[in-house]
Order: C-alpha cells, then sequence, then structure tokens
C-alpha cells in the first residue's frame, strides 16, 4: 500500500516512520510512504506556502497554489489515490474507518496547519475530510501518521501473529480482555488462576466474560453493535452479564444462510 503525505513539516514523520512494526513494513515492501514537502512546490521567491485570510481575523492560511502542484507532481506519478484531509471538521476516525481505508491501494493525506487549507482546495481535491478527535492539533502530521499506523497494522504479513488485528479492542465491537505476564504476584496482585490451567475452553470464557465486563463499564455504549454466538449468550447468561448486554442492545448473530 501507498502513501504519500503533503505537508509542510515532512520531518515530523521521519522518527515514527523510522521504529518499530512501521520501520519494518516499510523495509519488507508492505507499504511504501512518501513525504512531500508543500514548500518546495510555493510559486513565488519567499517560498510562501500561507497567506492572510480573505475578510481579515486571526492567523494564516495554507495557499491553494503550492498544494496543487504537489498533489498534481504525486498525480503525476500515481493516478489514482484517494485523497484525505486530515481535519478536525471531518469524519470520525475509528476501526471501522482504519478498515475502510486499509482495503484502498493508495492514499494520498495532506496536512494542514494555521487555520486551515484554503477552501477551494477541499472543494477540488479532497475525496474525504478525516478526524481523529474533537480537539485541535497545531497541524494535520500526527493525525496523518496515527492513521498510517493504524491502517498499517491491519494490512496483511504486517503484524507477527496474523490473529493479532483480529483480536484487537474495537474489531468485534468490544475491548480487549486484560493481559498478564510474569511475574505471577505483583504487589499482591495475582494473576487469574485459570490462565495457568491450560484448559483452553475455560481460557477462552474468562477471556470473553473479562472483555464483555470491562466494556460494559468503560464503553457501554459500544455493545449496541455487538452480535455473539450462541454459545458467547450462553456464557453470558452463565455469568450473569446476558441481561445487562441485552439492556445496552448486543444480540445474538442471525445464522448463516444455507
Ligand atoms: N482554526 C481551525 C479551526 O478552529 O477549525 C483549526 C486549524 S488547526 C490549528 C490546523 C490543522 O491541523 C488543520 O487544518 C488540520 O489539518 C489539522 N488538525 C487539527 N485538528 C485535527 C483533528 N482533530 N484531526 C485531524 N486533523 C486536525
Amino acid at each position: 500500500m501507498r502513501f504519500d503525505v503533503l505537508t509542510i513539516f515532512p520531518d515530523l514523520l521521519t522518527s515514527p516512520l523510522g521504529e518499530g512494526i512501521i520501520k519494518r513494513a516499510i523495509f519488507d515492501r508492505k507499504i511504501d510512504v512518501r513525504l512531500h514537502d508543500i514548500r518546495q512546490y510555493a510559486v513565488d521567491k519567499q517560498a510562501m506556502t500561507d497567506d492572510r485570510p480573505f475578510g481579515g481575523g486571526e492567523g494564516m492560511v495554507m495557499k491553494p497554489e503550492p498544494i496543487s502542484a504537489c498533489l498534481a507532481a504525486v498525480r503525476n506519478e500515481a493516478p489514482a489515490g484517494h485523497v484525505v484531509l486530515l481535519s478536525q471538521q471531518g469524519r470520525a476516525y475509528n476501526q471501522q474507518v482504519a478498515e475502510e481505508l486499509a482495503a484502498r491501494e493508495h492514499l494520498i493525506l495532506l496536512c494542514g496547519r494555521y487555520e486551515g487549507v484554503d477552501d477551494r482546495v477541499r472543494a477540488l481535491y479532497v475525496d474525504e475530510e478525516i478526524s481523529i478527535g474533537d480537539y485541535i492539533l497545531t497541524g494535520g502530521e500526527l493525525a496523518a501518521m496515527i492513521l498510517i499506523d493504524s491502517v498499517t497494522r491491519l494490512l496483511p504479513g504486517v503484524l507477527g501473529c496474523a490473529e493479532s488485528a483480529t483480536q484487537d479492542t474495537f474489531s468485534r465491537g468490544l475491548l480487549k480482555h486484560p493481559q498478564y505476564t510474569r511475574p505471577r504476584e505483583f504487589e499482591g496482585l495475582a494473576v487469574p488462576e485459570v490462565l495457568f490451567s491450560g484448559d483452553h475452553a475455560a481460557i477462552a470464557e474468562w477471556r470473553l466474560v473479562a472483555s464483555v465486563r470491562a466494556t460494559i463499564e468503560r464503553r457501554p455504549e459500544l455493545l449496541g453493535q455487538v452480535r455473539f454466538s450462541k454459545q458467547e449468550w450462553k456464557i453470558l447468561a452463565r455469568h450473569g452479564l446476558q441481561e445487562r448486554a441485552r439492556m445496552l442492545g448486543a444480540g445474538m448473530q442471525e445464522k448463516a444462510a444455507s
């Protein structure tokens, strides 16, 4: 998958792209990330990428011409990229949106700065606007990096264990169960006994129940989208969680059509 990032601060992304799973994904050619400095496409001698807003007011606005020229250079090489403007006014980013984006072959990520980009850029070139949350960043670069990070780990072969991403919090609408490692006891708190039992069914049951409990306690609104199998539904009943889950909107999976 290819990502092109259009920014006036490309260096902001170099460190996060050079560590851990993302670094390895680039090395293994699972992803190709290209950083473009919009300033190099500025049309005037001072390499201006921003100017004062028409109508007055605070701050500066990113000029359309350098962005347009930078985008044209990317499109010249790869015409079919999906253009995403990182924007506080965009569609709320979540795991489902990450999964949608992971199905694409090429994303062009446009990072705003200052008061944002001239609105004609949005009107002419942007396929969608994405917000990473209801707060204001100084620029779109960290948001772009979050998108690259979360999409990359969904791509086939990127995570060591193929199961990892499907077991994640949010992938089926539940928070993930708690995890423990050595030591067995820490500051008087012991790891639940069942995890040493070697009984895979009992461990799976404990994990499901812990996952549903955590979701009920911390993010009850998520349960409205969750559909449990018949067997899971029975387990929840056994642990006194079925009624609560039902009240929060959880249900049973439809029978697969034969
Ligand atoms: N003055 C603008 C407003 O109040 O709507 C905020 C502009 S913000 C300081 C500059 C840039 O940061 C935006 O153009 C956008 O690219 C990026 N940005 C800020 N918050 C964001 C968010 N929550 N998600 C994605 N991008 C964001």
